[in-house]
């Protein structure tokens, strides 16, 4: 009731809830109290939580914040929200995202952008919480809800981790099940909790993890008791520092963030080495292409005849599909089936698509032979702070606003944990996260290391 009370009061304003389901959680939370006291109860059990609107939910509409989806209520469950019913957890309602979760600053969605509940001092003005998973983050630190699922292809759990100073984690590629995600690159897209504290983080995950004979990308290996790292010693573990992420141009103030999280893990008995990751100023137009690629032929789907929008008063069957698609998408997700279909036509196949493939084969390749000298690697998660909503340099180019996934996508096209933690405050008193990437299935280490910077 606390935390329906709190959506009904500043939700409002911050517009990071798009569907309430007030009704289910009351039921939801009256069948937990039952468990409860009979000492029964999974390990989620009554924690309300907020669903990205990505999440397939069955009976409750899944719009994916896409007008083509305006519509759209699935017959089933995806199976990470089914693992957290499973547990006990109880809905608050579906969270406000990028549409299709292309964006940085969940200023896409069909349904308005989400305001960031931070400000920077001495301005009033409406900040990004970041995205694609901006309803997530923002309703986690808004205190609208305990903690929510979110989605990350390029950094949407990160960034806008990073922005709202709470914890996002994305796992190992294939630790979660994409069945019931809307998908928007398959190859990239990874389910991970937006929580307050990074203990939190590993509770989450641990409900959200399992094999899924619905997705042939979701692995079948033992999940480990991942609280189980949180507060252990670091003593000896080794912390890769990057060459290649000290960028030109970057505020010395994310600079100045990532020296202070080296000098809390050598104080906690870390060794820190510094390692090269050459192929890292590829990865933001590899990651540019691929995803675009896979996208285009995700969104194919939408043709208007098996679900979501159809565009009226049309009678030829191309009509149909072309307007409907014209009305039913926004302008960034046309921009991007225009790149990805691009790159995929014959002629340009090779030149864009193959290569883009080879080089994050590269990238994956640097992450191996790195990881030979270190444990885990620090980086900072963000080049800024949460900037201004309606930001004209980001709108008229989106270029700059693909700048902000310049840490994040590469464990994205890796396949690598990488988790977002709160470590400072900006001179505007803005949050700044870290990031730490960890080996493949490795995400204890990645968590035990979090722990300590938190
Ligand atoms: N900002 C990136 C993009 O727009 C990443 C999005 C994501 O991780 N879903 O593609």
């Amino acid at each position: 009731n606390a935390f329906i009370g709190a959506i009904e009061t500043a939700n409002p304003a911050l517009n990071a809830y798009v569907e309430t389901t007030f009704d289910k959680a009351r039921a939801q939370a009256a069948a937990s109290d039952a468990k409860l006291a009979k000492g029964e109860g999974g390990a989620l059990e009554g924690a309300p939580l907020g669903i990205k609107d990505l999440y397939c939910t069955a009976g409750v509409r899944t719009t994916a914040c896409s007008g083509i989806l305006e519509n759209f209520v699935p017959t089933y469950e995806s199976t990470v929200t089914q693992n957290l019913w499973d547990q006990g957890a109880v809905m608050l309602g579906k969270l406000n995202m990028d549409e299709f979760a292309m964006g940085s600053s969940n200023e896409t969605s069909k349904w308005g952008n989400v305001v960031n509940p931070w400000k920077s001092r001495g301005s009033n003005a409406e900040l990004t919480p970041g995205g694609s998973s901006g309803g997530s983050a923002a309703a986690v630190a808004a205190d609208l809800c305990l903690a929510a699922t979110a989605s990350d292809t390029g950094g949407s759990i990160r960034q806008p981790a990073a922005f709202t100073g709470t914890v996002g984690i994305k796992p190992t590629y294939g630790r979660c099940s994409r069945y019931g995600m809307v998908a928007f690159a398959s190859s990239l897209d990874q389910a991970g909790p937006i929580t307050k504290t990074v203990e939190d983080a590993a509770i989450m995950l641990q409900a959200m993890c399992s094999h899924d004979v619905k997705d042939s990308t979701s692995l079948d290996l033992a999940i480990p008791d991942f609280s189980s790292f949180i507060g252990k010693s670091v003593k000896g573990l080794r912390i890769g520092i990057p060459d290649e992420y000290r960028l030109d141009g970057i505020p010395a103030e994310i600079d100045a963030l990532w020296e202070q999280g080296i000098a809390w893990l050598k104080d906690a008995g870390a060794e820190i080495v510094r390692i090269s990751l050459p192929h890292t100023k590829y990865a933001l137009p590899c990651y540019y292409i691929i995803a675009p690629a896979e996208a285009s032929s995700n969104l194919a789907r939408y043709d208007g005849m098996r679900f979501g929008h159809r565009a009226e008063g049309v009678t030829s069957l191309t009509d149909t599909y072309e307007l409907s698609r014209s009305e039913g998408f926004g302008k960034e997700v046309k921009r991007r089936i225009m790149i990805g279909t691009y790159v995929l036509s014959a002629g340009f196949y090779d030149a864009y698509y193959v290569k883009a493939l080879k080089v994050r084969r590269r990238i994956a390749e640097d992450f191996t032979k790195a990881f030979q000298a270190c444990d885990v690697i620090l980086t900072p998660a963000t080049p800024s702070a949460a900037f201004e909503l309606g930001d004209q340099a980001k709108a008229a180019d989106p270029v700059q606003m693909y700048l902000n996934d310049v840490f994040t996508v590469t464990t994205n096209l890796a396949g690598l944990p990488g988790l977002s933690v709160p470590a400072g405050l900006d001179s505007q008193g803005l949050p700044l996260g870290l990031q730490v990437i960890g080996k493949a299935l490795d995400e204890g280490t990645v968590l035990n290391i979090a722990s300590v910077l938190e």
